[in-house]
């Protein structure tokens, strides 16, 4: 134990039962204000019923608006707190905090993860200055169904790829020095387990699935970002095998404490103990406070399960009080991590706040992000556009700086650039027409004629459209996945004039492009792009910047495909196995199996060719790993980036093994001409998996080995590992 820790211990000493379980209690700011006799707090957090003592006790604070706020609750708290232990601010700075950045989903298809990093290090700076000590933040839930709405705050659906951004947000978060480097905030990672699987896509809903799946598939990102040193985990809604997470003792004490010894901060999610009731697996609020201080949940989150009962629990003898301590002691160990003792207001600094939020730097990093994370779907010759042609942009999303996507709780769309802003700085104003055409699900007659008006005069169309951002984050959940109608009508009406239509579309979830990619001679996917939105789109729409982004999680032929995913597994009967008969194979009779777009797709402005591929041996053993190499060059006119996927199979294993896993994948820049050599190493390691006793080893045998643009078109060259 080290010397700060005793410190600790000697706090907790002195602290009454009373002290530590309001340590245990997360408030916002409205019960700091004085307000929070009992009926003064209004909305969620109404049935929150506290007295002066726990609030002046209370451990943690959610949601606060700058380093004002911060300063003076936390002055107040310290002159009111009996031993000076100051309080904890946590905020969701998800994609940024006032500079915001690509949602999450986007940020993925960057395939970039020292962009990535530094988004999070921006973030954390804007927060820390702001008075922020935690974010919640990296969501890293694997996700495969686009009508969990939630998709948007995730990486996507490939387990590697996710742990990957799991331990570049977590570094960007956290930095190397969490103590000394007030520039930086605590990470939370979350929704801890398995929350990106709820069955039929809806939000909360029951998640099921062996533990085999949930180990290979689900659990690797959370444990990338524990790895990485992320000193807290939230709790998800859902439930695993029948039980809710938040208290799950087998998910929670055994997994994660025991198995992977994580000795952070666990959090419960927005009043997910109390859901334990409606769950039904708690009778009321008393026992899923005891439920979920057996699980380990050492916060609470807007609900009142463990002040209102904990203290009675432990004086019925009904729960330890070590388990009390226990919690305590993490919570008053990452306020000292964080040198809240010696510095209780940190990073607050509101000069700061006017010189770095939002500043130059900030911006640009915001922008090239953007541009790397958009995905060029389709492209007819018609990109980039040419500077001397008369265009109209028409659509819900031309003019609007709605265009952050959701959890960017302190992102302003005043303060973002819309994609007509972006036009102006590219071509001049004479040449350049605007009309809304519709609202996001409805139009006027007007809108229409204007829309008309200007696609009628211009030479070429470009269409901005997509979902508001309430239809997708936190319960934006849609059964169907297309555009809304009255957008699908806007195109049909537009094909009229014979004019080049390119659709850019804002959104935070794989659509069904039905109706969109048919009709359009361009698709560019920009998602939410974030503050510098409007500048990246109009960079990669002239051709200043090139489209590098790809896609991270499958667009699906049609809703009734979902889920679909590349790193599926195979059937018994496979259209290409060696007797498959033309009917009896797996499939559906009315749409194919692939999906509209896969794993891994985008396009650019130029051509890449990939040479043959070459193994250096044609097996592997533990001790002898396996380089893999290609030769790509660029085929086009202009300079662009690639990223080069590797894949692997393992052809028989003890059990079912995916068709395909990315194992690697290298961005590389490349000049018109250009080529480079592009070398992968795959170890041993690399090909483990859990087999049916949860053993997690791997097995002698023929893999195949693939390498491609994208999870569809690849090069496949077999090879053996030797044990
Ligand atoms: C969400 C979390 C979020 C929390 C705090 C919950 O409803 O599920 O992702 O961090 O609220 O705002």
């Amino acid at each position: 134990m080290t010397e700060q820790e005793k410190r600790i211990l000697t706090i907790i000493e002195e602290m009454t039962l009373d002290e530590k379980v309001a340590q245990l209690v997360q408030l916002a700011p409205p019960f700091f204000e004085g307000a929070a006799n009992e009926g003064q707090i209004t909305g969620p957090m109404a049935a929150i019923k506290v007295n002066k003592e726990v609030v002046r006790n209370s451990g943690s604070v959610l949601g606060t608006s700058g380093a004002r706020e911060v300063i003076h609750i936390q002055r107040t708290h310290l002159k009111n707190n009996r031993l000076g232990i100051p309080l904890l601010f946590m905020a969701d700075v998800i994609h940024g905090y006032r500079t915001i950045f690509p949602v999450p989903l986007a940020i993925g298809c960057s395939w970039d993860l020292e962009l990535a990093e530094k988004s999070a290090e921006i973030a954390a700076k804007e927060a820390a200055i702001s008075g922020v000590h935690v974010t919640f933040a990296p969501m890293v839930d694997l996700v495969r169904d686009p009508r969990w709405g939630r998709v948007v705050e995730s990486t996507g659906e490939d387990p590697y790829l996710n742990s990957q951004f799991a331990r570049a947000f977590v570094r960007g978060f956290q930095g190397e020095n969490l103590q000394n480097d007030f520039d930086r905030v605590a990470a939370c990672v979350k929704h801890f387990a398995a929350y990106g699987a709820p069955e039929g896509g809806r939000d909360y809903n029951t998640v099921n699935m062996s533990e085999r799946q949930l180990r290979e598939s689900y659990l690797p990102a959370y444990k990338a970002a524990i790895d990485e040193g992320c000193e807290m985990v939230m709790t998800s809604f859902n439930t695993v095998d029948g039980i809710p997470a938040t208290g799950n003792r087998w998910l929670m004490r055994d997994l994660l404490r025991d198995e992977w010894n994580f000795d952070g901060v666990l959090i419960s999610d927005w009043g997910a103990v109390k859901e334990m009731i409606p769950h039904g697996v708690a009778e009321d609020e008393r026992e899923a406070a005891y439920k979920a201080i057996q699980a380990g949940v050492d916060i609470e989150m807007m609900s009142a399960c463990y002040i209102h009962h904990l203290k009675e629990l432990v004086e019925s003898g009904w729960v330890d009080e070590t388990l009390i301590d226990e919690a305590v002691f993490r919570i008053l160990r990452l306020k000292q991590k964080l040198g809240l003792f010696e510095h209780p207001y940190r990073g607050a600094d509101e000069k700061r706040e006017k010189e770095i939020i939002l500043c130059e730097e900030h911006r640009q990093a915001a922008r090239e992000l953007a541009t790397k994370s958009c995905v060029l779907l389709k492209n007819e010759g018609v990109l980039p556009l040419n500077r001397d042609k008369k265009i109209a942009l028409i659509g819900p999303f031309a003019q609007s700086g709605d265009i952050l996507g959701p959890w960017s709780c302190l992102g302003s769309k005043d303060e973002a650039i819309p994609l007509y802003d972006g036009f102006k700085m590219k071509v001049d104003p004479s040449l350049l027409l605007v009309a809304k055409g519709c609202d996001i699900e409805t139009t006027t007659e007007k809108q229409w004629q204007e829309a008309l008006d200007i696609a009628r005069e211009a030479d070429v169309i470009v269409l901005a459209l997509g979902e508001h951002s309430d239809m997708s984050g936190e319960a934006g959940c849609r059964a169907d996945i297309r555009l809304p109608r009255v957008q699908l009508e806007l195109i049909s009406e537009l094909k009229q004039f014979n004019k080049s239509l390119i659709a850019v579309l804002f959104n935070g979830r794989p659509l069904d492009l039905h109706g969109v990619v048919d009709q359009v001679d361009a698709v560019l996917e920009a998602w939410y792009p974030g503050t510098e939105g409007g500048a990246a789109i109009a960079d990669l729409l002239f051709g200043d910047a090139n489209p590098s982004g790809k896609l991270t999680m499958s667009f699906p032929y049609s809703v009734g495909q979902i889920p679909v995913y590349y790193n599926c597994f195979n059937t018994g009967r496979p259209k290409d196995a060696p007797d498959a008969q033309e009917r009896y194979v797996s499939q559906y009779l009315d749409i194919p199996n692939e999906p509209l777009f896969p794993f891994g797709f985008g396009l650019s402005y130029t051509t890449f060719s990939y040479s043959e591929v070459v193994l250096s041996s044609d097996y592997m053993t533990p001790d002898q790993p396996l380089s893999i190499s290609v030769n790509v060059t660029n085929t086009g006119k202009v300079a662009g980036e690639e990223v080069v996927q590797l894949y692997v199979r393992d052809i028989a294993g003890e059990v079912v093994r995916p068709v395909k896993e990315l194992k690697g994948f290298q961005k590389v820049f490349l000049q018109p001409g250009e080529t480079k050599k592009v070398t992968f190493t795959l170890t041993e390691e690399q090909l483990r998996y859990y087999h049916s006793d949860l053993q997690f080893t791997s097995d002698a045998g023929t893999f195949v080995a693939y390498i491609g643009p994208n999870s569809r078109d690849v090069m496949a060259l077999t090879f053996k590992l030797v044990k």
